[in-house]
């Protein structure tokens, strides 16, 4: 095992009935701006639960985020939140509503000249206004983790820095009663890849990782189907939505290698060709594990093994059955795992690698060794 620190002070509160905690967690003198998303706050009771928990508070919203939060939009929530002397950013709604959030809350507080260069070099800020989220789709960890993604036309790019960790997330399986088919599978396997992508490395004798990464693993198989076909079942949903968050707060990340190659490529597709993110990932992660199955060999039997029971004594026909069962999985949350499911053939793939180009991303994975024409090799098996 590496060396780590962990530390993950996000207040997590979770279960029926939460919202109602807002009081007691936003600071009472705070001038609070709340972000949300499109609208499905207003129709499955979470605004009116806000609304009733924020009674006698000093707040104001910020509403119409989308999916993939977009650089432009989000300067407008920046502007508000100067104009008016905001000094506490409450996130309402999935992965982008929070994201978007963090990337007020640094961008509000940036004294350089341009806050796109927080996204697309990197540069360093030394402050950001505190915020908070209650989480209505279980799928990011964005809600405990220090890492936002935030797109402007054809970029995808991400940030990490801990001043934007939230200070606390509410979360209530029940706001998820009411999610779409499509945005719980998407959730499932977005989980489901943030596992894998820091679980199928290089060994380093992790086993409490691993096995971690197992379990987590194992709730969302048991778990993920359920919550298509019992969208009510609050088990369930508490299981997927505790399962998501663990996955990316960085408990089994520490001390073992990551690989978030998926993650780099799929962004391209996103930014391109409008994959949601999830669905992205459902094509690429498959086609890589296959590619990169010779220096991944060791942790992809044992996921076979240990996720998957595939017991094949030859170890290519068993790691080749994990991928399948892990694309079958995929279909089974409603997620289609080739680029021929979004009317998308070879033409895309010179696009993406030029993306990549563009934005530096040329050495990706854990070894650094995959390049543009690894990524078209990926892709072309992908079709
Ligand atoms: P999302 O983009 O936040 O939301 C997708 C859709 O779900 C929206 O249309 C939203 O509608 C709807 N929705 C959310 N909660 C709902 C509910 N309870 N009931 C009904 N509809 C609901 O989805 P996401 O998958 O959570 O976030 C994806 C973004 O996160 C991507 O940009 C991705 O790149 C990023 N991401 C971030 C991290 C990280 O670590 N920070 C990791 C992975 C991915 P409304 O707008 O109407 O609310
Ligand atoms: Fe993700």
């Amino acid at each position: 095992m590496h060396n780590f620190q962990y530390s993950n002070p996000t207040r997590v509160c979770f279960g029926e009935g939460q919202i109602a905690s807002l009081p007691e967690l936003i600071p009472a003198d705070s001038r609070v701006l709340v972000l949300y998303g499109g609208g499905s706050i207003k129709h499955n009771g979470v605004y009116d639960q806000l609304v009733a928990a924020l009674a006698g508070r000093d707040w104001q919203e910020f509403s119409g985020i989308g999916a993939n939060p977009q650089y432009d939009q989000l300067m407008e929530a920046v502007a508000l939140v100067k104009r008016e002397g905001i000094d506490f950013l409450l996130a309402v709604g999935g992965g982008s509503v929070v994201d978007g959030t963090k990337f007020v809350a640094a961008a509000a507080c940036y004294q350089g000249e341009d806050p796109w260069d927080i996204l697309k070099s990197g540069a360093p800020f030394e402050r950001a206004l505190p915020l908070g989220c209650v989480l209505t789709l279980p799928a990011t960890g964005s809600e405990s983790n220090p890492a936002a993604v935030v797109s402007r036309g054809d970029a995808k790019l991400s940030f990490y820095n801990p001043l934007v960790l939230p200070q606390f997330a509410v979360l209530d399986p029940t706001t998820t009663y009411s999610l779409p088919p499509r945005q719980v599978g998407n959730g499932v396997v977005d989980a489901f890849v943030h596992i894998l992508e820091q679980y199928l490395t290089f060994p380093v004798g992790g086993d409490v990782q691993d096995r971690l990464a197992e379990g987590l693993l194992q709730v969302l198989i048991d778990n993920g189907p359920l919550a298509l076909s019992e969208p009510q079942n609050y088990q369930v949903r508490a299981n997927i939505m505790w399962a998501a968050s663990l996955a990316l707060n960085g408990l089994i990340g520490r001390g073992v290698p990551h690989d978030w190659s998926s993650h780099a490529i799929g962004h391209q597709l996103t930014a391109l060709y409008g994959l949601d993110h999830a669905q992205s990932l459902a094509v690429v992660l498959p086609s890589l594990l296959r590619e990169q199955s010779a220096q991944k060999q060791e942790k992809l039997c044992q996921y076979a093994k240990r996720v998957w029971q595939a017991s094949r004594e030859d170890k290519a026909l068993r790691i080749e059955e994990a991928i399948i069962r892990t694309e079958q999985f995929f279909q089974q949350m409603g997620v289609g795992t080739r680029l021929s499911d979004y009317s998308l053939n070879e033409s895309c793939i010179p696009a993406i690698c030029s993306n990549l180009k563009r934005f530096e991303l040329t050495a990706l994975g854990e070894h650094q060794d995959i390049d543009p024409d690894k990524v078209a090799r990926i892709l072309s098996h992908a079709l």
